[in-house]
């Protein structure tokens, strides 16, 4: 597996409005520092402890993205670095993140993550849940934390069609939302097996990790 290739292929192949985040998870820092030296600035992690280290050891001109599912006690620990958090699903969690930015004088940007895969292990908010929270007036107070868009994940399948419609399903909902909330922008979807189905579906980010750093071990 050659990295820095890797990073520069996608660069060369990726239209110019989608955004890369290198999934680094479970990978040594060795391996980061060959996708930086390649140009590579987002690192997405989805362990905040282990992204944590990551940050300290590495250059500070790295946006360090939390795509995985987040637990409220460990908050703290990203909030003096983080630059985006894809995987929000309560206004608890909200609630958390916004006090935590708050104690660092940060505002966090922050993606909804919604559901639309048909298994059930993927975690994420049904469309009126999302736009119950969008609406709500508790998140009018949350001074430190921004919504700037949604992020999902397809199921694992090779059934294409299947990815397809999922995404487009998230299209519609990022459309419909926009036009009450033009600070949403990103749209995250799309991982190693999936992204180019999801860039002709609207997505403006994708998540890669093995198609970048190689297989993992284990995964998540
Ligand atoms: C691990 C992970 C990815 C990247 O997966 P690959 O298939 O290795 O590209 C993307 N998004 C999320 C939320 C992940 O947990």
């Amino acid at each position: 597996m050659n990295i820095s290739e890797n990073i520069k292929e996608f660069y060369s192949e990726l239209p110019q409005n989608v955004t890369l985040v290198a999934v680094s998870k479970t990978k040594p820092v060795s391996d980061l520092m060959e996708a930086y030296n390649a140009g590579q600035r987002i690192f997405g992690e989805n362990k905040i402890q282990e992204m944590a280290g990551k940050w300290q050891e590495m250059p500070k001109d790295i946006q360090w993205h939390m795509i995985g599912h987040v637990q409220r006690n460990k908050v703290k620990y990203m909030a003096p670095f983080v630059s985006l958090v894809h995987a929000v699903d309560s206004l608890k969690l909200l609630k958390e993140i916004n006090k935590e930015a708050k104690k660092n004088d940060r505002t966090i940007n922050c993606l909804l993550q919604i559901k639309i895969a048909e298994e059930d292990s993927k975690f994420g908010m049904d469309e009126a849940d999302a736009a119950d929270l969008l609406a709500s007036e508790e998140i009018k107070k949350f001074q430190n934390i921004k919504i700037v868009g949604l992020m999902g994940m397809a199921t694992f399948t090779d059934d294409e069609e299947q990815v397809k419609s999922e995404f487009q399903h998230l299209k519609q909902i990022y459309d419909k939302f926009k036009t009450k909330n033009p600070d949403l922008n990103i749209l995250s979807m799309g991982m190693s097996g999936d992204y180019k189905i999801a860039i002709e579906n609207g997505s403006n980010m994708v998540r890669v990790g093995s198609a970048i750093f190689g297989e993992r071990n284990y995964n998540e």
